[in-house]
């Protein structure tokens, strides 16, 4: 049972708040009557996000740079902050390595003085472009340390082995999460994401830009199955890494069709290059999250997809 719902109230900084998956578990969190303390540099986060708590008495918000040292007295640490989107994190590539070194670098030393349990989101990008699929926690990956991904790729992983080090050293309650895509509400309209573009050029009756020739794989899970884990592994005794995600592969081809027949079967799609070390296939291997948790995801691909156009569509996006 998670703390708070035994009416535990418990002080969260939750880095990255004010984006898609941080200003989710915000949500969460605030709906559950915790003290939430939101950082962020709105770099793609956005107040809009999180108006809803901004006038709230156990909602703070700090408008900072999570390279910059913080002192604060809280519990649990979310580390989520780093932009997400291929797109933005390749506009300022020294920015992300910078973001995930000395941010998370911050985080633990924020963790080591107040004793605080941290959760540091990583990613399936650390497996780069896997030669075993689906790939599994103990597979190290194929990363290439100079491409145009690199900065966030590397990034994450030097984030992994600050936080295994940290918790190795000084004992610390440390989980790292290995987050597969995600999505759903609250993606950024300009992402360059795939669900999102392809959603918002077919609401605005565009063609559907595929990359490559779209045989390339990934695994899509919705923001609340993926909320639902990240929260239960918090409240668990497992440090992880381990992997969440939905265990669905589908083609970028096949995800295209899926979107193209919900929003109008007449779009048209369009063949863009591949970007260079975009990963062929993405898939989580998920034995170890359902086996701590029990967790597995609720949300089919075709139901996700539905309630992301719904929401794309009241947010005139
Ligand atoms: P996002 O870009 O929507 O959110 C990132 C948030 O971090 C934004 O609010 C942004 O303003 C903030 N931020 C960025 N750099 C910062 C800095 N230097 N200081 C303070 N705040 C900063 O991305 P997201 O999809 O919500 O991803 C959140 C986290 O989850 C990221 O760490 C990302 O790597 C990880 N993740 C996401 C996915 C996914 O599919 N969404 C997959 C794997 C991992
Ligand atoms: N992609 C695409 N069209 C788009 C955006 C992305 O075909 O308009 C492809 C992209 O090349 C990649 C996949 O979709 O193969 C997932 O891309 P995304 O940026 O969403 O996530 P990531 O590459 O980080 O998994």
């Amino acid at each position: 049972m998670l703390n708070f719902e035994k009416k535990i109230i418990e002080k969260h900084l939750v880095t990255g708040g004010a984006g898609f998956l941080g200003s989710h578990l915000v949500e969460k969190l605030m709906q559950s009557n915790q003290e939430v303390i939101c950082l962020d540099n709105f770099f793609t986060g956005s107040k809009k996000n999180i108006k809803e708590w901004i006038q709230t008495p156990n909602f703070k918000l700090i408008s900072q740079d999570v390279t910059e040292p913080i002192t604060l007295d809280v519990d649990k640490i979310w580390h989520f902050a780093c932009p997400g989107s291929p797109f933005h994190y390749q506009s300022n590539p020294i920015e992300t390595a910078k973001t995930n070194f000395l941010g998370t670098l911050n985080m633990l030393k924020l963790a080591q003085r107040t004793g605080a349990k941290l959760l540091f989101a990583s990613t399936s990008e650390i497996y780069g472009d896997p030669k075993i699929n689906p790939q599994p926690e103990n597979y190290f990956g194929n990363v290439n340390p100079n491409g145009i991904r690199s900065c966030y790729d590397e990034g994450k992983r030097i984030s992994e082995t600050l936080c295994s080090d940290f918790q190795r050293i000084y004992n610390l309650d440390i989980k790292i999460v290995r987050i597969f895509n995600t999505y759903g509400p609250r993606m950024l309209a300009n992402d360059g994401r795939v669900i999102s573009n392809f959603i918002i050029q077919g609401l605005q009756n565009k063609p559907l830009t595929i990359y490559g020739n779209g045989n390339q794989t990934r695994s899509f899970c919705y923001v609340d199955d993926m909320i639902d884990a990240i929260l239960k592994i918090m409240a668990s005794q497992v440090n992880g890494p381990i992997n969440i995600g939905h265990s669905l592969e589908v083609s970028i081809k096949e995800l295209a069709e899926i979107i193209k027949n919900k929003i109008n079967p007449r779009l048209e799609f369009i063949y863009k290059p591949l970007p260079s070390d975009d990963p062929l296939k993405r898939n989580p291997d998920l034995e170890k999250v359902e086996k701590i948790i029990n967790w597995f995801p609720n949300t089919s691909l075709e139901d996700g997809i539905a309630k992301t156009i719904l929401w794309f569509k009241k947010n005139n996006l």
